[in-house]
């Protein structure tokens, strides 16, 4: 998608040295260019946040691209409430291993690095210890917006920047033969749909119904496409339909349609909904048979139709949420890509775009995600924002 791409830019100060392990403490923060939200109505502007300097177990990761989520328009404009400001978003980041902890040795400077939607948890509770840090049950710390304990209660900053330090046991290896920009979208996008295909158990032969072609939506595709299924895409926008094809798509229904949502009756096996607006549920679970599942990905701001209980009973169909994946399972989604060739369909912006790309996004306007070039960020300021 972006080749020949140069280095990775600059981090937003000169380090000491790129490939000494530091000790724990031995630098101060560094400023890092970046865009956020200062308000729910601000939409993004030029910030200046402040990155710890790497602890024993952290590294710091400069960051070359950033896709964009949904979510991220979720969380800068208040839609799910709580909100703090400002806000910097971004939780499906790559970019290059900058500098490593005393305690890291199994991170090194240049290695290509992702982070998505979780930066910690609290590493003790039964989800944590199975390997859904997701689900833990004290509340994983979500990349932007969350209250991170271990490090004294800042508030995290997300992917839209030119560094951010993690922890190691929260970052991913990025197999090279991704293309760094149109990979950035497996953090969020490729693991959200990956895990509840998995959880699942898809395989060749079943039929997997996608709900909803964007971001998320066109990752589903591909990777249940990889897992042998066969998919039928539900898309409000009959423009799709010839781009649902080319993605892999066995067949396409216009979700408007009644007579098209009927003629689709008992004719999968999993639907994994991907809508970011309330909309009805219950002619999906028509097109569902005996044992089939429904999984909400999606999350609307405001309350979704009811669901009629019969639809359910009748079939014993489950209706159930999916959140992310862990990180063995990101990992295990990465690899997996990589094997299958599967990358997100990516339209690369500069920072100067990302409210115009935000506006296209919630307009479906984009094929399949944007992606912020970090480049582009410009220089931090000599004070922080957040
Ligand atoms: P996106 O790229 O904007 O795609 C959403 C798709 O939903 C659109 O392309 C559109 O597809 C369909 N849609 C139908 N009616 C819509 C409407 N009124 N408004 C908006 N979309 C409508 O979003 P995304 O990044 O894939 O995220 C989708 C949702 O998943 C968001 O709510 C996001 O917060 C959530 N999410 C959840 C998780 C999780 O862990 N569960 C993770 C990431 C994101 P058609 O044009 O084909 O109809
Ligand atoms: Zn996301
Ligand atoms: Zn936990």
């Amino acid at each position: 998608m972006t080749p020949g791409r140069p280095v990775p830019p600059p981090l937003a100060r000169p380090l000491p040295d790129l490939t000494d392990p530091i000790d724990a403490g031995s630098a101060g923060p560094t400023l890092a260019a970046a865009y956020g939200a200062t308000a729910s109505d601000s939409g993004l502007v030029p910030l200046t946040v402040a990155r710890r300097a790497p602890k024993a177990d952290d590294v710091e990761i400069a960051i070359e691209f950033c896709g964009l989520c949904h979510s991220d328009v979720h969380a800068t404009r208040g839609e799910w409430g709580g909100d703090t400001y400002p806000l910097v978003p971004g939780h499906e980041i790559v970019g290059r291993v900058a500098r490593v902890g005393s305690a890291v040795d199994d991170f090194t400077p240049g290695e290509l690095v992702g982070v998505g939607c979780m930066v910690d948890s609290c590493r003790e509770c039964d989800s944590c210890l199975d390997g859904l840090e997701q689900y833990c049950e004290n509340g994983m710390v979500g990349t932007y917006g969350a209250k991170d304990a271990r490090n004294d209660g800042a508030i995290t900053q997300g992917g839209y920047a030119t560094s951010i330090v993690v922890d190691r046991s929260y970052v991913l290896r990025v197999p090279e033969g991704l293309d760094p920009a149109a990979a950035a979208p497996l953090l969020c996008a490729g693991i959200t749909t990956f895990s509840p295909l998995r959880h699942f158990d898809v395989e060749e032969g079943d039929v997997v119904g996608v709900v909803g072609l964007g971001g998320l939506g066109h990752m589903a595709v591909k990777i249940a496409k990889a897992m042998g299924a066969k998919v039928k895409v539900f898309t409000t926008s009959e423009q799709k339909f010839a781009a649902a094809r080319e993605l892999g798509a066995d067949d396409v229904v216009l979700s408007m349609d009644p007579a098209a949502m009927e003629a689709a009756d008992r004719s999968i096996d999993v639907i994994i909904d991907t809508v970011a607006a309330p909309h009805d549920l219950n002619p999906y679970f028509r097109t569902l048979r005996l044992d089939g599942a429904l999984f909400q990905l999606g999350l609307p701001s405001e309350a979704m139709p009811p669901v009629n209980p019969g639809a359910l009973i009748r079939r014993r169909i489950a209706y159930a949420g999916s959140l992310i994946g862990g990180i063995a399972e990101t990992q295990e989604m990465l690899d997996f890509c990589a094997g299958h060739g599967v990358v997100s369909d990516v339209e690369v912006v500069s920072a100067d775009r990302l409210n115009e790309a935000y506006d296209r996004m919630v307009a479906g306007d984009v094929k399949y995600r944007f992606v912020l070039d970090v480049s582009t960020l410009g220089s931090p300021t000599d004070k922080a924002d957040a």
